[in-house]
């Protein structure tokens, strides 16, 4: 591995997200020498900690999520870490912060070179990268890098993700802003792009002569647990479509980037997404399905969870159809749905190809079923890998055939070596790789789709609770699909 030289200052230091996912994540970077001598960590919060006991705390952070913290690599990885108390809202406190940096950026070498990341409330990202740049925490080195990372969410619609991205703009350049959307960093959802463009038996058949329609499921077995008070502001739509099951979707419509790097692999995103079709009134109305869940067993229905009022229309289910009107997909519709409290946790995407145009066996006398549809399956999560179903003849005597599956599935000894999304995602951050981040333009193309909806949803009173626990949903959601004479391919 290539070592790199940075320092990394986080905001919301003392979070969830950063014990539980990014201190160990920096951790493995560190052990597979990303990360080695030319390197510190500052973790703020507003909490007072001095700096040994945040070292003991990311030290249990790193226990909790399987290491050995008896070892010399963790003390050694942690005498890195520095904790600075800082108030974000307090202009005057970042000149402390900005000491701090500029001693250990002496002491570790680090060329100037730092990474800002915001793991925080997101009513504070404006008002950070103002500071940082209002401030001089930003390195003024000649060929040193400045980098802010952005937790999600980016925005509750589209005027507001324009005034938070108009408030960091003017701190920071497009290329130096990573907005997160940890899909981005899983596995499989890399592997589109890898099964999509390297391998001509896929490609050729990508579209619409080809596919009939593309299926997209990111489904929860869990309700809103602590969640809930975030959850109930936002709801399915905001929380999931905006920006996983977009940014799933623009990988799977878009054309062939003319190379493998971020800012050709972004431009055909942004030019799928131009052509998804932003429906009125009354197609939204019609393309889009929500539901909330109800009671089981002695299981509290969403509006009697913690922390929900007991009239709350926010949606924990979504379904619907996504239309793209361009050449490669006209007339190919992107059947997308998630939610909470369903039958089982799992990502997957479903590619369904058209049926062949005749069906020689099935003349008159034939007692042969009709031939199924090839699907191509990407399993995301929980496990990793591909299906493909194709016909084959049963072994018998007589000529019939039967769906039968070419299956790959990653297996446990890989996948437990599989880096976690967050530990991809910082490691692009360090080679200042934007791949797999959300530019501005997939952002706000994306709210301005998502708008349309919860504008008409907000004209109406849902008829919730709509749908059983550990159920796929509302019937609404089967009625989408079958009105197209189709149906889910992920099924009870
Ligand atoms: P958290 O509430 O656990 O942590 C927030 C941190 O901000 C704490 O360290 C707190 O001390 C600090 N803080 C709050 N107000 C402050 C102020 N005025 N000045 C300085 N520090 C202040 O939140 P979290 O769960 O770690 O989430 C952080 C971000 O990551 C949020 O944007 C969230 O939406 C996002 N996120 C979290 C998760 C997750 O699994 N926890 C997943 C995806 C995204």
């Amino acid at each position: 591995a290539t070592e790199r030289t940075a320092l990394f200052l986080f905001f919301g230091g003392t979070g969830d997200l950063a014990y539980r996912k990014l201190y160990p994540s920096l951790f493995n970077l560190y052990r597979k020498g990303n990360l080695r001598t030319h390197f510190a960590v500052v973790g703020t919060s507003r909490q007072a900690m001095d700096h040994e006991k945040f070292r003991t705390a990311v030290k249990k952070s790193l226990a909790d999520t399987g290491n050995r913290v008896e070892s010399k690599e963790v003390t050694d990885f942690a005498s890195h870490f520095y904790y600075q108390a800082h108030d974000v809202t307090d202009t005057a406190h970042y000149a402390v912060v900005k000491d701090l940096l500029d001693k250990l950026d002496k002491k570790y070498k680090l060329q100037g070179n730092r990474i800002f990341y915001l793991s925080m409330a997101p009513q504070f990202f404006g008002t950070i990268a103002h500071d940082l740049k209002t401030q001089g925490l930003m390195s003024t080195n000649k060929g040193a890098f400045n980098r802010l990372v952005i937790e999600k969410p980016f925005g509750r619609d589209y005027d507001s993700a324009k005034q938070l991205n108009d408030a960091l703009s003017e701190s920071f350049d497009e290329n130096q802003i990573f907005r997160i959307d940890h899909y981005l960093g899983k596995e499989m959802i890399q592997n589109i792009e890898a099964i999509r463009f390297g391998n001509t038996l896929v490609e050729s058949l990508w579209n619409n002569r080809y596919i009939d329609n593309i299926q997209v499921t990111l489904s929860e077995k869990l309700g809103v647990e602590e969640r809930a008070s975030y959850y109930d502001n936002s709801g399915a739509l905001r929380d999931m479509v905006q920006n996983h099951i977009m940014q799933i979707v623009s990988l799977l419509a878009m054309e062939q980037p003319v190379a493998f790097t971020d800012t050709d692999i972004r431009a055909e995103k942004v030019k799928a997404l131009r052509s998804l079709r932003v429906y009125n009134v009354a197609a939204a109305a019609t393309n889009f399905v929500r539901g909330q869940y109800g009671a089981i067993d002695d299981q509290p229905d969403y509006r009697h969870e913690d922390n929900v009022p007991n009239d709350s229309t926010t949606e924990t289910f979504v379904a619907g159809k996504l239309l793209f009107d361009n050449y490669r997909w006209s007339g190919t519709p992107f059947y997308v749905r998630t939610g909470k409290m369903l039958a089982d946790k799992f990502t997957r995407v479903d590619v369904v190809f058209k049926r062949p145009l005749v069906d020689i066996f099935a003349f008159p006398q034939s007692k042969s079923t009709p031939l199924a549809a090839n699907v191509l399956t990407i399993f995301v999560e929980p496990h990793a890998g591909f299906s493909l179903q194709l016909n084959a003849k049963t072994n018998d005597t007589g000529f019939q055939t039967e769906p039968i599956k070419l299956d790959y599935l990653v297996d446990a000894q890989k996948s437990k070596k599989t880096p976690e999304p967050y530990e991809r995602l910082l490691h692009d951050v360090l080679k200042g790789d934007g791949t797999n981040f959300s530019s501005w333009p997939e952002v706000a193309y994306a709210w301005k789709f998502v708008d349309q909806i919860r504008r008409v949803w907000d004209l109406q009173e849902p008829n919730f609770p709509n749908y059983t626990p550990h159920s796929m949903g509302p019937a609404s959601a089967e009625e989408l699909i079958q009105r197209d004479h189709r149906e889910w391919i992920y099924r009870l």
